[in-house]
Order: C-alpha cells, then sequence, then structure tokens
C-alpha cells in the first residue's frame, strides 16, 4: 500500500503457532538508498519479493534493514535476505543488539506464558519453533541510538520507545510525515492504542507517556503499525489522546 511517495507498507501473510494475521513492514527508498524497516518470519522471503515487485521496487535494491526491535516476526526474515544479497546493514538499537545477535536469549523465550504456548504446540511444531528461534539472529551493523537523525531518504528520526522490548524504537520519515511505530502501537477496534497497556506497572506507564510526549512534537500524518497497518485519522491529536 503506497503511503506517499518513496514509502510502501508491505502486507505480508503470516502463519506462526496457528494463527494467520497480516504484518506491515516498511519500504522506504530514495536515489540512493532502498530500506526495509523490519523483516518477517523465516520464510517469508517470497512473499517480501512479491510486494516489492508490487510496489515497483528491485528486492535487489534492498541495502538497509532498520530492525524496530528483537521479536521473531520483525528479525526473523532478516538471514534469508542477507544469504541472497550483499552489502546489506542491520540497525537496531543497542539494547536489543544483544538478543537480536543471539548473545542473549531473545526475550519471549524467558517469558512463561510464552512458554506454555510453545510446550503445547505438538512435538514437530514445537521442534520446529524453537529451531526458528534458534536460527533468527543477525549481526547488528549500525546500533541507533534515541534522537539521531538518520541521513537516509530525506531524513529519519530514531525514537527510543522502551516498553515491549527494552532496545524497541520507532521510526519518523520526514518527507513523508510518517511515524513507524512497529509494537509500540497498535490499532484495535479502528483506533489508536499503546500495546499491552493493561500490562504496564506505574512505572511503565510513566516510561510510554515520555515517548509519546516525543511523537507530539512531531507532525505526524500516517502512523505505520506492524500488526494493524496503517492509522492516518487525524493522527496527531489521537496521540495526544493517548497521554
Ligand atoms: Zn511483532
Amino acid at each position: 500500500m503506497k503511503i506517499a511517495d518513496k514509502i510502501e507498507i508491505l502486507e505480508i501473510p503470516m502463519k506462526i503457532m496457528g494463527t494467520e494475521s497480516t504484518i506491515y513492514p516498511t519500504l522506504i527508498w530514495d536515489d540512493n538508498n532502498v530500506i526495509l524497516v523490519d523483516a518477517g518470519l523465516p520464510n517469508n522471503l517470497k512473499e517480501i519479493k512479491n510486494a516489492m515487485d508490487k510496489a515497483g521496487v528491485p528486492f535487489e535494491k534492498i541495502d538497509t534493514i532498520i530492525v524496530t526491535h528483537q521479536d521473531i516476526d520483525h528479525i526473523g526474515g532478516i538471514n534469508d535476505i542477507v544469504e541472497e544479497l550483499n552489502d546489506i546493514k542491520v540497525l537496531a538499537h543497542g539494547d536489543d543488539k544483544p538478543y537480536i545477535q543471539g548473545e542473549k536469549k531473545i526475550l519471549r523465550l524467558n517469558n512463561s506464558n510464552f512458554m506454555d504456548r510453545i510446550n503445547a504446540l505438538p512435538e514437530e511444531e514445537r521442534l520446529k519453533i524453537l529451531d526458528m528461534f534458534e536460527n533468527a539472529s543477525v549481526k547488528v551493523d549500525v546500533v541507533l541510538s534515541n534522537g539521531e537523525e538518520l541521513a537516509y531518504c530525506g531524513g529519519i528520526i530514531v525514537i527510543h520507545t522502551p516498553g515491549h522490548t527494552p532496545g524497541h524504537i520507532c521510526l519518523y520519515h520526514e518527507e513523508s510525515k510518517s511515524l513507524i511505530v512497529g509494537d509500540a502501537l497498535n490499532i484495535d477496534e479502528e483506533q489508536l492504542i499503546v500495546t499491552n497497556t493493561q500490562a504496564l506497572n506505574e512505572k511503565e506507564r510513566k516510561i510510554v507517556i515520555n515517548w509519546l510526549k516525543k511523537f507530539i512534537e512531531l507532525d505526524v500524518e500516517n502512523v505505520i503499525t506492524y500488526h494493524g497497518g496503517l492509522f492516518n485519522d487525524n493522527s496527531n491529536q489521537k496521540i495526544k489522546e493517548l497521554i
């Protein structure tokens, strides 16, 4: 789905642990760079290629992958892409880097609810999932930090948004006034929501409010969520209301 000139949301079907859904990686490009924000699961390569074909951007031109955070549906597809293309740079926040690189166990695997769900799967499926986690790690080439402005595609600002994971980041693409929020925000019944607010304690709530306040300093037309797609109904006002 085209958002503005040279920025598209890719619609990628996802199936994991018996649940089917759609995920929405973002593609941003100019004459010098083609950037993919989040890369889906392992074996999503064909769908990513198809979606890029539709957008009219050659897959071979990807030179940068920015990762919003460590979760498998965001990093799992990177190795397939890196295997086919040389000289791809992977960018992520320092607080998620050790998990993405496999030096620390991905946080979901320490979550007992999540592990209960995995352990309840039929044996073959269970081993497949664990194997997928095992093989998802990928080298982070560039560490991003809060407030940094990347000189890609007219400027992309990095906003550190800890909560969903310690090193979760959102990205603001200045030319299209698009805020790519990964899993920090989502859409529920056509409304913009903060992911998992019910589970937040007082301290975490304050952290979330702090980064929401950074969002309202920006002029946001499009909010691109990874699991809900595009939200563009009076976004600045809706973000204020979340606070
Ligand atoms: Zn996710």
